[in-house]
């Protein structure tokens, strides 16, 4: 290859990337190879950017120049920025004080690169600019007075080392690969060639066989074909090709990082099996993520958020779940249980010291012990640190406290968590140089500082060199591939919309050409990028989507000669995606297994009525919820659930019986004195079952007055009833239906002028209907239940329906018991018996059979009402009744 004859000793090769020094190298050495050489000098092949900070770390080291100056890191010039902007007057009306440091940066960069004085006047043309020029009028005074040092100034600082002959100077410096060079660029080589350098601007001089574009339902569509195409080629070679031979370009390959990764995934597992660990399959994706996202780093951050302040449930479930703490492996099964046990108890915040109590009613320390004794270690080592520290110190403490809560866990790290754990551990050494730019820090500051440079690095987790090279479109340009796909080439992406940066003058932008400045030179540069494209591969094609959203969507007028190509042209082998593999092949494996292993210890059946609620909606989900314990894990709410309404409502109406007991002491009530026993049961019944949960006193007083209210008009509707005394309340009684135990707790049994007795049951929810107490699968099997086992002298069962939509006493009798609404068996329309006795018989031999079903095992996916039934279980993907539908 003529370029690699261009490196001899003395020669730089400079690329405007990592990635294509990276290729050439690898190129360079498969050169040498082939030219059966068995050792050579390793080229001088790097990204330029890296290259000035070499030659500066080399004049330093020299001490021939600049020796006082300090390289600030792109993190400490982000903080001093930001350090900047809170000192400002503007500060107060800055909503996002992160991206205006940001923008304002590379805003500076810009000056720079186009070498405008910081102090031109032409800055203060606008508002923005004028405030902008202040803010970098401060920040080089702050550079200057500390001998601070920025990547954007680097380039003139050795500029100024070759003037002042400073500077070992290369024979010769290559420049490959850049679609442009900006003023300050072109200064310094200027530099170099008058100092005698030979400065040598390569291009190589590949063309394209062939060239066609595509177009494709939408982004989605355009990334999956694109993997099957790259696919079919690596097959077709015997999966024989040698790194950077397909490259794939996404333009804004950032964003759509996790969707290609996902895709590609799915295209290229082999045998319909996914496979978890991506660095196994024969593509690379150039695009990192934040270091902050990775689960590993995400833990550590939230450990050392853990304070004596409270934590909500949300960071101490995924804590106590994570494998990244000391004896979670030993703990797992017991951390998982208190998880539920908290989320069940609705425990929205935890504050750690009062669950390290051993007092506690959550028991942290007997159910997890290792873990209580780890956050006790750990809190009493942050009692003891000092309030202000600086950062090296901190450092410290991180590394101490994280040791302390047995961070990264028990297991062995897998490569990608050990390589984001090593750039973490990078980032904290880092952390310790910050003392010579920022004072001293309180805790919360310092981890402040952590979250946030830790948020904005983005890491890339390295991968062996892949045939298959998923890259943005700067990146792909002179990469050695031989086949090349470019997507996203739509007319609302390519060329985009101009972003001039708000602050620099946008005529002085649209003067000096700036990238992005204008329309225009958004148009010229794509235009080159494109011919760039063209001729980086022998066989290159540009996609475009055809929708994004609704919107109608065209091909970039840039691919305007290109001749049209499509999927059968380009012979790519669509294959579906595993999972769509195993769906259509479902019919050869089929397997129908209903019944679970029958239940032999039947004094130990856990459910209680439940069992046969849930038999009769679905035998698998009284399958699954009761013996497998597959139950949907709470989520805490902030305030009272409906479950805990009902329970308040439930102790109240019993409070106000256990004074009140029959209709003629309702009746003799006068108003005021019903409303006190209402007030004084209510707010009992709140007490109790909020307890120290609630602290709002605004809003128990709100459930107060709304209880309240319900409560009352129940009492009105009791009111108008012939009489009646209430026999039991919360009546507990032991009896089996089945062969299943079950100890049966009664809401309350009225006993009537004629001694007979019908069973309440209160409902505080909203769909309670008498129709549920009929047929084979009663939807509400409880009161007939009750009735059968108190047959003797019940003439009646009954819902007392009370929430806010609907307050009404609904049930079925025996005889008429001069209340409307409930109504004899002979008028109820769901009911085909109507004799009594007969349906007492009924309701016994049903419940039996439902119990004797669950006992036996019978397990089948078999909803009463797939619409209804399936829509409020939780076990969807447990059942895959969807699946069977598909
Ligand atoms: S989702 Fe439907 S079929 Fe599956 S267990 Fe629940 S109720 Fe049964």
């Amino acid at each position: 290859m003529k370029l690699f004859n261009l490196l001899t000793p003395g020669t730089t090769l400079l690329t405007p990337n990592r990635r294509l020094s990276a290729a050439l190298t690898v190129q360079f050495q498969e050169y040498q190879v082939k030219q059966n050489k068995s050792c050579w000098q390793t080229p001088d092949i790097l990204p330029l950017q890296s290259w000035l900070q070499r030659t500066w770390q080399e004049l330093a080291a020299k001490n021939l120049s600049e020796k006082n100056y300090y390289l600030l890191s792109s993190h400490q010039e982000m903080i001093l920025w930001e350090e900047i902007l809170a000192k400002m007057p503007e500060h107060d009306y800055l909503l996002q004080i992160s991206a205006t440091a940001e923008l304002a940066k590379s805003a500076w960069g810009l000056l720079k690169q186009w070498r405008i004085d910081v102090h031109d006047p032409i800055l203060s043309q606008t508002e923005d600019s004028k405030t902008f020029q202040k803010w970098a009028r401060e920040i080089s005074k702050v550079y200057t007075q500390n001998h601070w040092l920025d990547a954007s100034s680097l380039a003139d600082v050795i500029e100024h080392s070759i003037l002042q002959n400073e500077i070992q100077l290369p024979s010769e410096i290559i420049l490959f690969g850049f679609t442009e060079i900006t003023p300050q660029q072109n200064h310094l080589l200027s530099a170099y060639e008058n100092a005698g350098t030979r400065i040598t601007h390569y291009k190589s001089e590949r063309s394209a066989d062939t060239v066609s574009k595509i177009s494709l339902i939408d982004e989605d569509a355009e990334i999956r074909t694109m993997a099957g195409w790259a696919k079919s080629i690596y097959q077709s070679s015997q999966r024989d090709l040698r790194a950077y031979s397909i490259g794939c370009v996404i333009p804004n390959l950032e964003k759509l990082r996790d969707t290609a990764l996902k895709i590609f995934s799915d295209v290229f597992s082999e045998n319909h099996t996914f496979t978890l660990d991506p660095t196994l399959l024969p593509f690379n994706i150039s695009a990192g993520k934040s270091l902050a996202s990775y689960p590993i780093i995400h833990t550590a951050l939230a450990l050392l958020g853990l304070s004596d302040k409270p934590i909500t449930i949300e960071i101490f479930s995924n804590l106590l779940r994570s494998p990244f703490l000391g004896h979670a492996e030993q703990e797992q099964l017991k951390r998982a249980y208190f998880d539920g046990r908290l989320r069940n108890a609705n425990v929205t915040t935890v504050k750690l010291e009062k669950l390290l109590h051993p007092n506690d009613p959550a028991k942290l320390t007997a159910s997890c012990p290792a873990l209580a004794r780890r956050l006790t270690r750990y809190l009493a080592h942050l009692t003891n640190i000092k309030k202000s520290l600086p950062l090296s110190a901190w450092a410290k403490h991180f590394i101490e406290l994280l040791t302390l809560l047995g961070w990264p866990g028990e297991r062995s790290l897998n490569s990608q968590e050990y390589q984001v754990t090593q750039r973490w551990l990078e980032i904290l050494t880092e952390f310790s140089t910050y003392d010579s730019i920022l004072p001293s820090q309180s805790f919360s500051a310092a981890l402040n500082y952590l979250t946030q440079i830790t948020t904005k690095t983005i890491f890339q987790i390295q991968t062996p060199e892949a045939p298959i090279q998923i890259v943005g479109v700067l990146e792909a340009v002179e990469l050695p591939f031989e086949h090349l796909w470019v997507m996203g080439l739509d007319d609302s992406q390519w060329p985009g919309a101009p972003k001039p940066n708000p602050f620099i003058p946008q005529q002085l932008q649209k003067k000096l050409h700036m990238p992005h400045a204008t329309a225009e030179r958004e148009l010229i540069y794509c235009t080159e990028l494109t011919e760039q494209l063209k001729n980086s591969a022998k066989h290159v094609i540009f996609s475009h989507a055809l929708k994004n959203d609704d919107a109608d969507l065209r091909p970039s007028s840039l691919l305007q000669k290109i001749v049209e190509t499509n999927i059968e042209a380009i012979q790519i082998k669509l294959s579906d995606s595993p999972a769509k593999v195993i769906l259509s092949e479902q019919q050869l494996d089929t397997l129908i297994d209903n019944l679970a292993p029958e239940i032999t210890d039947h004094a130990a059946i856990r459910g209680g009525i439940n069992i046969f609620k849930l038999q009769a909606a679905c035998p698998f989900k009284a399958f699954a919820e009761l013996r497998l314990h597959a139950r949907k894990l709470e989520t805490p709410t902030i305030g009272l659930r409906a479950l805990d309404r009902g329970i308040i409502a439930h102790k109240a109406l019993e409070l106000i019986w256990l004074e009140i007991k029959n209709s003629e002491t309702l009746n003799s009530l006068d108003p005021n004195e019903l409303t006190s026993i209402i007030h004084h049961s209510a707010e009992q019944a709140i007490e109790a079952t909020t307890g120290e949960k609630i602290t709002s006193q605004r809003y128990l007083t709100l459930e107060l007055r709304r209880l309240e209210k319900l409560l009352s008009q129940w009492l009105e509707i009791e009111k108008q009833r012939p009489a009646f005394k209430v026999l039991f309340q919360e009546y507990e009684k032991n009896t089996s239906m089945g062969q299943i135990p079950l100890t049966l707790r009664v809401d309350r049994i009225d006993q009537l002028e004629d001694g007979t007795q019908i069973i309440i049951d209160y409902k505080t929810g909203k769909h309670n209907e008498i129709s549920g107490w009929f047929g084979e699968r009663p939807d509400e099997p409880q009161l007939p239940l009750y009735c059968v086992t108190e047959a003797d002298n019940t003439v009646g069962i009954a819902f007392a329906k009370i929430n806010p939509d609907k307050i009404e006493l609904i049930g079925v009798s025996k005889l008429h018991l001069g209340i409307d609404s409930i109504k004899m068996l002979t008028e109820v329309s769901a009911a085909e018996i109507k004799i009594w006795s007969q349906q007492l018989e009924n309701w016994h031999s049903t419940l039996a059979k439902l119990g004797t079903d669950f006992c036996h095992g019978v397990a089948d996916v078999d909803p009463k009402n797939k619409q209804e039934t399936c829509r409020h279980c939780n076990l969807h993907a447990l059942c895959r009744t969807y699946e069977n539908q598909a």
